[in-house]
């Protein structure tokens, strides 16, 4: 196995336990193994999602959706939940499906990986990146989970690879005219990138750079590549009631009816923060110390065109601490999808992020870990000769 991240662990240990008379060796070109499993989940490790809230799998993972269809009824997040359960990893369900240890520990299950590795007699080599497949001619199979990196060893040898660029992130804005409220939290927004047709909807967080939190984040996975494109420079509309202009009207409208004589800066529909209310008043051209029933019918349109569709330039990417992935890898036509082994080099499997599959936030990244991990296990120990 190349790399010790979570498919490549995962990967060895159910290899290891399905066939203990199958030799392997983990090679990891870090200090230490699973170090990035460590760091998941804000260090409580998202390890799955029960994907009950799914309805479309394509808005889950935007590249690798049909591999992953068939991964899942392979390897899904109830056999992996099993598995985690069966190894004293207790777990629970958060919100939209996330699931999470018990411990709140991302180290736990760190830890029995590799206990599991140990009992099970893998060594992991660390400090042993492999820079070529030549170097591991002596072995059978090999199985590259080597995550975001180490494409180059696969220069020369035909294999397809889609371009890597990163996925994840929040976004910069420049101008930013909101970041007097950075730290503020807006619940459901709808945002798109102009000339684009993807769009998100959820929570965004105005940050002291730009904006960040699950919409943005969504959003960045869904035009990771063509934002890449563009060096990360475009036009961020933002929907902050997460409706249209004729619903924003209207539900502006019955507010204001319901108060006439209040101020209104102080009659915010209620998604919307009062310092955020301020502000998009003023970007609107309406006075916040006026009487609801002062607000003219012009100046309603307006206010409903700027929170159906409010316009900022994006500058520039920013690294999302919580979470990262990359877009991008080995080409889903260059393997075969039930063994996830090369098309054109027989024995070289792939698993994780190494392969052009990556997803939206919500534990689904490390699913995808697992369950290619899985496939490639399963069909190696079924096809092994007998040693
Ligand atoms: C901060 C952070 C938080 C995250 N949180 C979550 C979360 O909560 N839930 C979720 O679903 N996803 C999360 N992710 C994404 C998730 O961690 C990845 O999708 C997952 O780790 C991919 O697993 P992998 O084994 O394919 O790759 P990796 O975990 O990246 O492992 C690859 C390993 O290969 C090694 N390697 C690379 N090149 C070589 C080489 N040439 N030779 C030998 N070894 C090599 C690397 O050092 C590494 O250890 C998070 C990511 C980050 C960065």
């Amino acid at each position: 196995m190349v790399g010790a991240g979570a498919a490549g662990c995962f990967a060895a240990l159910v290899l290891r336990r399905l066939r203990p008379d199958i030799p392997v060796d983990i090679f990891e070109s870090g200090n230490r193994p699973l170090a990035k499993l460590a760091l998941t989940g804000g260090g409580r490790c998202n390890l799955t999602n029960t994907f009950e809230t799914v309805t479309d799998l394509g808005k889950v993972y935007p590249r690798g959706e049909r591999l992953m269809r068939r991964a899942l009824s392979v390897f899904g997040p109830r056999e992996l939940m099993d598995w985690w359960e069966k190894e004293g990893v207790a777990l629970h369900v958060e919100d939209a499906g996330r699931v999470f240890p018990d411990s709140g520990d991302a180290m736990q299950v760190v830890r029995t990986l590799l206990r599991g590795l140990e009992r099970s007699g893998v060594p992991v080599h660390c400090r042993r990146p492999v820079r070529s497949l030549a170097e591991l001619s002596g072995y059978e199979r090999i199985l590259i989970a080597s995550g975001g990196g180490a494409l180059d060893m696969l220069a020369g040898t035909e294999t397809a690879i889609q371009p890597c660029v990163p996925s994840l992130f929040g976004l910069a804005l420049s101008p930013h005219p909101l970041r007097p409220l950075s730290g503020l939290s807006v619940p459901s927004v709808r945002l798109a990138v102009s000339g684009l047709r993807c769009q998100s909807e959820g929570a965004m967080l105005l940050t002291h750079a730009g904006v960040s939190g699950p919409a943005v984040l969504c959003l960045s996975s869904y035009a990771a590549r063509d934002l890449a494109e563009r060096g990360y420079r475009c036009e961020l509309a933002v929907g902050w009631l997460g409706c249209g202009e004729e619903e924003a009207y209207a539900r502006l409208q019955q507010l204001l009816r319901a108060h006439p004589a209040r101020l209104l800066a102080s009659v915010h529909p209620e998604a919307l923060p009062a310092r955020l209310w301020e502000l998009l008043l003023s970007r609107a051209g309406l006075r916040a110390d006026i009487r609801c029933a002062e607000v003219g019918s012009k100046g309603l349109r307006r206010l409903a065109a700027l929170l159906a569709h409010d316009v900022y330039s994006v500058s520039g990417r920013n690294r999302n601490r919580e979470e990262f992935v990359t877009c991008g890898g080995v080409s889903l036509d260059a393997v075969n999808w039930s063994s996830l082994e090369s098309k054109t080099i027989p024995g070289l499997h792939f698993a994780g992020e190494v392969l052009d599959v990556d997803a939206v936030t919500g534990g689904f990244n490390l699913q995808a870990a697992w369950s290619t991990a899985y496939l490639v296990a399963s069909f190696i120990a079924r096809n092994a000769e007998l040693i």
